[in-house]
């Protein structure tokens, strides 16, 4: 047998809870949950931030995000990535991202793969705001409503019904694109699963690394139809499909208000999911065609999840570290392991680059904070988990420097207990997710001392290590490297909330 190939799937805004193979009743992956039979599922995998800019310095660099300051997003110049340590070890090595900015070579992405393609070429907007909300004709209704929108500050409460009419005026009157496709901000994972599969006929017989990154289940959800239609949804048409995005980006809505679309907005990214299990059946179909399957370490897993109003909130701005935004799927099957059933303790997505290399029977390089949990995958039972997951609120635009430097929110994680740590205002809430799974009440102050303790104990050792081994050469090259790239102005404006 030779040296193991690994891909890695990275599913943007996937949460745990609607993957099949985790107990989601619609049929979002059944592709994936065949596949689950033969693999690990891990229960409690926890990333180490979220969005993406706090996620993946620790899926490919086994990085907590904010070791290296808060003023640095993405990976460090020249630091071991999965990616740089496979090449090394005589991989081919290629990446295909569905066009997020955040991972891309100005964040450092590109470091360690021959062939890197991120998509962000072209008239694309990715991660763009919702901008059908505005009127813009030239006829006397548009004219009126640009007039009655500069005097709504002093309509008082008659500006919530001037609020609905001015909206819905829009919709009506904005023209929209012919179909879905047109639509949509990014390519979807039948697209790049085509350049992986020709890339993977390109390359010959030496183990690969592929990791691809797709975005079918990001804002705005705007799904491919014959996805819908195998989740059994009718058509919609794309007028329905940019109302319901719209609506539910609106910022002046109460929560009530949005909870009237809720479901049809899940409907939307829940045929989002499925489009990437349709893609990963593809994928597989030409790895086993190509006979590499038999080798091949597999993994899928997600940056982060996605609100649907659990707590107040929509899409995953750095806010908070609920579970659903940190709780995502992770299924990694390994060739000549036997499945067990793996324990609920929590999985930080940290550990899983050295997994993933141990897997493949190569040593983790030093500066790696995670470890192998590839023993404790095959021989079962729990083990020792501790997941701590941080982020910066109010970076809803790390493009900008000055958004970066807000204050910490931070997450220890058990497979029973989780405490989160607010430092501007402070705050600190433990919460019983065995009793309280959807976080809806911290405990009392005075409930659960010792646990209270343990964990503070956890989170106070992890910021004592992240400033004292912060690496400050890393940090100032990954400083310079900005400063260099600042001319170049960024393709867009990131919104607010779909960050
Ligand atoms: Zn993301």
């Amino acid at each position: 047998m030779g040296q193991k190939s690994i891909v890695l799937v990275t599913v943007d805004c996937l949460r745990a809870d609607h993957a099949g193979f985790m107990g989601y009743q619609r049929p979002t992956t059944p592709f994936l949950d065949s596949l689950a039979s033969e693999s690990f599922v891990v229960p409690a995998a926890i990333v180490a931030g979220a969005p993406t800019y706090y996620s993946f310095p620790a899926i490919l660099a086994s990085r907590y995000p904010l070791s290296l300051g808060r003023d640095v997003i993405g990976l460090g110049p020249d630091e071991p990535t999965l990616a740089s340590v496979l090449k090394q070890a005589g991989y081919v090595t290629a990446a295909f991202s569905a066009a997020n900015p955040y991972i891309s070579s100005q964040f450092g992405y590109e470091q360690g793969f021959d062939a890197f393609r991120d998509f962000l070429e072209g008239e694309r907007a990715p991660l763009a705001e919702e901008k059908v909300y505005v009127a813009t004709g030239d006829g006397w209704a548009s004219r009126l409503n640009r007039k009655l929108r500069r005097i709504r500050p002093a309509l008082g409460p008659l500006g919530m019904v001037y609020d609905e009419l001015y909206f819905e005026y829009c919709q009506r009157v904005t023209p929209v694109a012919e179909s879905l496709e047109a639509l949509r901000r990014f390519p979807a994972a039948d697209v790049i699963v085509d350049h992986a599969c020709a890339w993977l006929s390109s390359v010959g017989d030496a183990p690969i690394f592929l990791w691809l990154h797709l975005m079918d289940p990001h804002s705005p959800y705007y799904p491919k139809e014959a996805a819908r239609a195998l989740m059994g949804n009718g058509p919609i048409t794309p007028h329905r499909a940019r109302y319901l995005n719209s609506y539910w980006n609106r910022s002046e809505l109460g929560e009530r208000r949005l909870a009237s679309h809720r479901d049809e907005i899940i409907g939307l990214y829940d045929a989002g999911i499925r489009w990437v299990d349709v893609q990963m059946a593809r994928l597989v179909e030409t790895l086993r065609g190509s006979r590499r399957w038999d080798d091949c370490i597999f993994a899928l897993t997600a940056d982060h999840g996605e609100e649907f109003l659990e707590h107040g909130g929509r899409y995953h701005p750095p806010s908070r570290l609920t579970e659903e935004l940190i709780h995502v799927p992770l299924l990694l099957r390994v060739p000549g392991s036997k499945k067990n059933e793996v324990a609920n303790s929590a999985f930080s997505i940290l550990h899983l680059a050295p997994t993933l290399l141990e897997a493949a029977e190569l040593p983790t390089p030093p500066a790696f904070q995670g470890r192998s949990l590839c023993e404790h995958l095959r021989k079962g039972g729990s083990f020792d988990g501790i997941a701590i997951s941080e982020c910066v609120t109010g970076c809803t635009n790390p493009f900008r420097a000055e958004s970066r430097m807000g204050p910490r929110v931070l997450s220890v994680r058990e497979s029973r207990f989780k405490l989160v740590l607010h430092f501007d205002p402070p705050a600190e809430d433990l919460y019983d997710l065995e009793a309280d799974s959807g976080e809806q009440a911290a405990l009392p102050p005075a409930a659960q001392k010792p646990v209270r303790r343990r964990l503070l104990e956890i989170a106070r050792e992890h910021l004592r290590r992240s400033s004292e081994q912060r690496d400050g050469e890393t940090r100032v090259r990954a400083r310079l490297r900005e400063l260099q790239l600042e001319w170049k102005k960024p393709a867009n404006e990131a919104s607010p909330l779909a960050s």
